[in-house]
């Protein structure tokens, strides 16, 4: 059994405040400030160049990867880390096209983050070869599976709502079509088991700085099943996923297995934080996780609706039809949560209307619930959020 009180133990959570939005920025897991100051100064600062060899940076992206791909489910040797999840989209989206080369649609849904729908929108522009992207309402997705489906781009966890797809059942049908899948993996990484192996996904890709904690900018991860790797040449065919990249042939040959999916030189401070966040998840079991997690959700979505009868639930009701988020609709959704940060209860704003909070049992608990619908109904019943200094957006929303 995950002890909560110890895993909470191991962040540092800033004074007075309830933080529900670790589904977008993890908070700073205390080990990762000191490991990362020791990649500056003992790593950096003392080996210099040497520190590819010698703290082995260059082995890193494959490494923490395989950390990575045995969260959720994937094959040894199957997961790299590098470069960020929109590339990660690219490189998956790119793969799967040249393996259905006589089909021409990308199907995903209305539901999918922006940026994974704009890849696939640039991709189709630059191989100029008749592919379409179809998005469709995500209850939609089963009924338009078709031999026409050349790739199933979809995004486990809604970022907006939380709605769960069904990867097994979806990825079951899809390849009973001869299409492949690639499943996005932001909101569920860290969130809830996930079984790549036994769901037989082709594609996997996701960010570590949401719940796998990582921090801003984190790197990557993509997993290619290993029946495709070898076939896969790679779009991005960059140096550091050649076979040999200090022979600097003029030719691009793939590396070995997932190497290939690499691209470039590889974020090493960065590594050393993710190094630290995965380390975390050596003393969290993810199966208490989400057992935890509907729990804490369950309790908010009931105390919420006891005390603020003007939000509308935007998520399932069922905690196993969704992430580890809960949204509620309202149409002033901007300034209330601005004005609940102001009273130090951190969640987010998705347009046009969605307040959405993050549930995140490693560091979050019952009495932050509880707290936390106390101030989200006083800032309702007092309309401390209907003063103009919270209705000026800012950039990040
Ligand atoms: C958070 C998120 C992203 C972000 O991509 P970056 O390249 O890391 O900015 C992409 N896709 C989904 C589904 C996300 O939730």
């Amino acid at each position: 059994m995950t002890d909560f009180a110890a895993t909470k133990a191991l962040f540092h959570l800033p004074q007075g405040v309830i933080y529900l939005d670790g589904n977008s920025l993890g908070p700073l897991p205390k080990s990762a400030a000191t490991r990362v100051s020791k990649a500056v100064s003992d790593e950096w600062g003392e080996m210099l160049i040497t520190g590819w060899n010698k703290a082995g940076w260059m082995a890193q992206p494959g490494a923490l990867g395989e950390r990575i791909g045995r969260l959720i489910g994937a094959a040894a040797g199957s997961t790299v880390i590098g470069d960020t999840l929109t590339i990660k989209v690219f490189q998956a989206l790119a793969s799967g096209l040249s393996l259905r080369p006589g089909r021409k649609v990308i199907l995903s849904d209305t539901g999918n983050f922006p940026t994974d729908l704009y890849m696939a929108e640039g991709l189709i522009k630059a191989l100029d070869q008749g592919h379409v992207l179809k998005t469709v309402a995500p209850e939609d997705v089963a009924a338009n599976i078709d031999e026409t489906v050349a790739v199933l781009m979809l995004t486990q966890v809604d970022y907006r709502t939380g709605r769960l797809h069904d990867m097994n059942a979806l990825t079951a049908q899809a390849q009973g079509c001869g299409a492949l899948t690639i499943w996005d993996l932001a909101h569920s990484a860290g969130a809830l088991p996930v079984d790549l192996t036994a769901a037989n996904a082709d594609f996997a890709v996701g960010c570590t700085y949401k719940y796998l904690n990582a921090g801003p900018g984190a790197p990557a991860f993509i997993s290619v099943a290993p029946r495709h790797i070898d076939h896969i040449a790679p779009a991005l065919s960059g140096w550091l996923g050649h076979a040999a990249p200090f022979a600097f042939d003029l030719d691009y040959r793939p590396g070995a297995g997932i190497e290939r999916m690499r691209v470039g030189t590889p974020p090493v401070l960065q590594m050393a934080a993710l190094a630290a966040a995965l380390d975390v998840w050596d003393t969290a079991d993810i199966a208490d996780v989400r057992a935890r997690s509907i729990e804490l959700t369950d309790l908010f979505v009931t105390l919420v609706e006891a005390a603020c009868p003007g939000l509308t639930l935007a998520s399932p009701r069922d905690g196993y039809a969704r992430g580890s988020q809960i949204s509620f609709a309202h149409p002033d959704g901007y300034a209330i949560m601005q004005a609940l940060i102001s009273r130090g209860v951190i969640g987010d704003f998705r347009a046009p209307d969605i307040m959405r909070f993050g549930f995140t049992p490693l560091y979050i608990g019952e009495e932050e619930v509880r707290a936390a619908v106390a101030i989200l109904a006083e800032i309702l019943e007092s309309r401390l959020w209907d003063r103009p200094e919270f209705k000026t957006r800012a950039a990040v929303t």
